[in-house]
């Protein structure tokens, strides 16, 4: 196989003994003689791997007992509807931190009365709004703690006079969280957790039945609570390899362990982007930098070099480090599963650059 640095976005990077394991499933699941993807999702066999990876939710981020985790199809752009319209009454509260942030409110507009606190659109969410006022009318609080797009993270869980919601897509699994201090933590698993295909939703059970909507049957949460997330088939090999992506991060120490080490991998690599005189990172303010996904643009002067360096870095082995069309320049996304070699590697890679042009 061809030896690559995966820098990809989402879908991307995922450790390769879940890959390996998963493999293997397709082939023979628990001694089935069948493929997982051929199994009854019905079976005992499959109600294990079900039990396994809820217990392994709860075991790595501590979910407490009054939560239930769910495991449900539609990605995290379903979650930007099914949030508002299981909880919405009388008003929702959303921060604007970027694009999938924008694309949750609109949702919550078309359902109800939803305000946005804070933006910063202003300068392409290049940094995350402060002192803003969370209104204590709300039904909820929405914020996107990873915006993956811009490079910017929320970094700690928030204090909040209303019950929060965050969309922790591109950071769920990077840190500890502390869960109690969320009503509603929700993802699509294709960027730290398992393969596209599976959202999770992290529910405090008492947030339900309180509106006086009718909520479609699928989009109703206690629908899927009822059901052990199994109301409907199950997108059941998505839910194998997360569950051995979670096996693996239990193997690797658990939330406190990776969190360390994703915090040496992007402080090393922006680090050397605030000391490459080609570079320059596109969120200045350092304690909004994320973790996940690290911006950065060619120097000023130097713009016209971009393309030289996306072929060069290429030619080395750099994969998906192109930014995202809104922002431009390079973005490393250095979810858990990317390794420590990655970053050395791109950084050989700004070094040798920087040298060529010297
Ligand atoms: C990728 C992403 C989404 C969209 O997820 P889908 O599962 O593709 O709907 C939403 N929010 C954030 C923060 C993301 O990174």
């Amino acid at each position: 196989m061809k030896k690559v640095y995966n820098f990809n976005a989402g879908p991307c990077v995922l450790p390769q003994e879940a890959i390996d394991a998963s493999i293997e499933a397709l082939k023979d699941f628990a001694g089935t003689g069948m493929s997982v993807i051929c199994v009854s999702h019905r079976s005992k066999e499959w109600e294990a791997v079900m039990d396994e990876t809820r217990a392994l939710w709860r075991e790595l981020l501590n979910i407490p007992e009054d939560y239930e985790i769910l495991f449900l199809g539609g990605g995290a752009s379903t979650q930007f509807l099914m949030v508002p319209m299981n909880l919405l009454e009388n008003k929702a509260a959303y921060l604007e931190t970027g694009v999938w942030a924008k694309k949750a409110l609109k949702e919550a507009k078309g359902i109800g009365n939803a305000v946005c606190v804070a933006s910063s659109a202003d300068t392409t969410f290049n940094y995350i709004p402060k002192n803003f006022e969370i209104p204590t009318d709300a039904d909820y609080f929405h914020i996107t703690t990873n915006n993956t797009i811009y490079g910017t993270e929320i970094k700690y869980d928030m204090d909040s006079p209303v019950t929060l919601v965050a969309d922790m897509s591109s950071d769920i699994m990077s840190r500890p969280v502390d869960v109690k201090k969320y009503g509603i933590i929700y993802g699509g698993a294709q960027k730290n957790v398992g393969p596209a295909g599976v959202t999770f939703v992290i529910i405090r059970k008492d947030l339900l039945g309180k509106v006086t909507r009718y909520i479609p049957t699928m989009l109703n949460y206690q629908t899927h609570i009822d059901g052990g997330s199994m109301f409907n088939t199950p997108p059941v090999f998505s839910i194998f390899a997360m569950k051995e992506t979670l096996k693996w991060l239990k193997a690797k120490g658990g939330l406190e362990a990776i969190n360390k080490i994703n915090k040496e991998k992007a402080q090393k690599l922006y680090d050397e982007i605030d000391r490459n005189s080609m570079f320059v990172g596109t969120v200045a303010n350092k304690e909004d930098r994320s973790i996940m996904n690290v911006c950065f643009v060619m120097a000023q002067g130097k713009e016209e070099l971009q393309d030289e360096f996306l072929n060069f870095a290429k030619g080395k082995g750099m994969v998906g480090i192109k930014g995202h069309r809104s922002v431009g320049g390079f973005r490393a996304s250095i979810y858990n599963a990317c390794p420590m070699e990655a970053i050395d590697a791109l950084i050989a890679c700004m070094q040798e650059f920087e040298q060529m042009h010297k």
